[in-house]
């Protein structure tokens, strides 16, 4: 891979993207949905797609573990959406249904939901848990940039 290229999955199809370091300010297209690549939009994915972004991606993805019964999980749920559109071309944001996708909370030995994890280059960086208002997943994801 060249080094002024970043290799980024798209969240609404799966498709392995490559986006030119240049461009990644300039809302990169996925090549083969047409989806924006940094939306600034929470995205909602499957397990494919989760093990994909995050295995794969080199730009940074928070990921929130939630699920439609947690109370806490929906009350963060416009914080988070509010963090992901100010972090737009920082950080692309995900969410999973821990419900319908238990396999991916044994895996990761998730406990307890709301958790954050933030990924760079396929790699787990950090966890956040608990409800968090919008300023403090901000601070969070930059404070791992
Ligand atoms: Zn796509």
């Amino acid at each position: 891979m060249t080094p002024d290229a970043a290799r980024v999955t798209c969240l609404s199809c799966g498709q392995a993207n490559r986006v030119p370091l240049a461009k990644k300010g300039a809302g990169p297209k996925c090549a083969t949905c047409g989806a924006r690549l940094a939306s600034g939009e929470v995205a909602a994915v499957d397990v494919q797609i989760h093990d994909k972004a995050t295995r794969a991606d080199d730009l940074p993805l928070i990921v929130d573990y939630w699920a439609p019964w947690c109370g806490p999980c929906r009350m963060m749920a416009p914080e988070f959406a509010k963090a992901a559109a100010s972090l737009q071309t920082k950080a692309r944001f995900a969410k999973i249904d821990t419900e319908q996708f238990p396999a991916v909370s044994q895996r990761l030995q998730i406990r307890g939901i709301p958790l954050l994890i933030l990924y760079t280059k396929g790699q787990e960086i950090a966890r956040l848990s608990g409800a968090r208002p919008a300023t403090e997943i901000e601070a969070f994801v930059r404070q791992h940039l």
